[in-house]
């Protein structure tokens, strides 16, 4: 092949590289690689901020980016007056609406939070999240007082994983049981292999 000919074939290659890739973003890295959410968590209401500080130490060790909110007040659309306590799944609306796509945000309230189940129109629970989305709710009214902190941090990692897309897990030590009415927080250890091997998938340090 003569000098001149290849000169204008490689030209050529170079022109349709540079309009390729101009038009496509998705081709350059930065698009390829996606950056793992950062967690905002939010404390509502009177919750207590040395406890809201504990929770973000302890999700620290397994995300890549946790941030801690100044307190808000509880939603007061979200209260439920013949039980004196808050939906859940009311919280969960406005906090989708208040923050961004982009943010997983988990809230912590000291109040009881309820949602509904089956046939129970007003359950009370310790923690709800969307599943797989981006916004989770947990409340500290049904744990256990001497274990608060750890407890706590169990229903955080818990509704993060169903925000990840976690179901509830059959193994009774994984964080991922469901706790059916109960606290079965105790016997709960660790993510199992499966559910840690899925976290792990998503980016998290698990
Ligand atoms: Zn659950
Ligand atoms: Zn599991």
């Amino acid at each position: 092949m003569k000098p001149a000919f290849s000169c204008i074939i490689i030209g050529v290659i170079c022109i349709l590289a540079f309009f390729l890739l101009k038009k496509d973003p998705t081709r350059s890295v930065q698009y390829i690689i996606s950056k793992p959410k950062v967690i905002l968590i939010q404390p509502l209401g009177n919750f207590d901020i040395k406890l809201a500080k504990l929770n973000l130490k302890a999700l620290s060790n397994n995300h890549y980016g946790c941030r801690l909110l100044k307190p808000i007040p509880h939603f007061p659309a979200s209260y439920y007056k013949p039980r004196d306590r808050y939906r859940a799944d009311s919280i969960l609306k406005f906090l989708r609406y208040k923050y961004g796509p982009d943010t997983l945000v988990i809230a912590l309230s000291r109040q009881d939070i309820s949602t509904t189940k089956k046939l129970i129109k007003d359950w009370g629970i310790m923690g709800l999240a969307h599943s797989p989305g981006n916004v989770g709710v947990v409340s500290t009214y049904r744990l256990d007082r001497n274990k608060l902190a750890e407890q706590l941090y169990k229903v955080s990692i818990h509704e993060l994983g169903h925000t990840q897309g976690l179901p509830h897990c059959p193994d009774t030590n994984c964080y991922m049981r469901d706790a059916s009415g109960g606290n079965p927080l105790n016997s709960e250890k660790d993510f199992c292999a499966k559910c840690k091997k899925f976290m792990q998938l998503k980016g998290w340090k698990v």
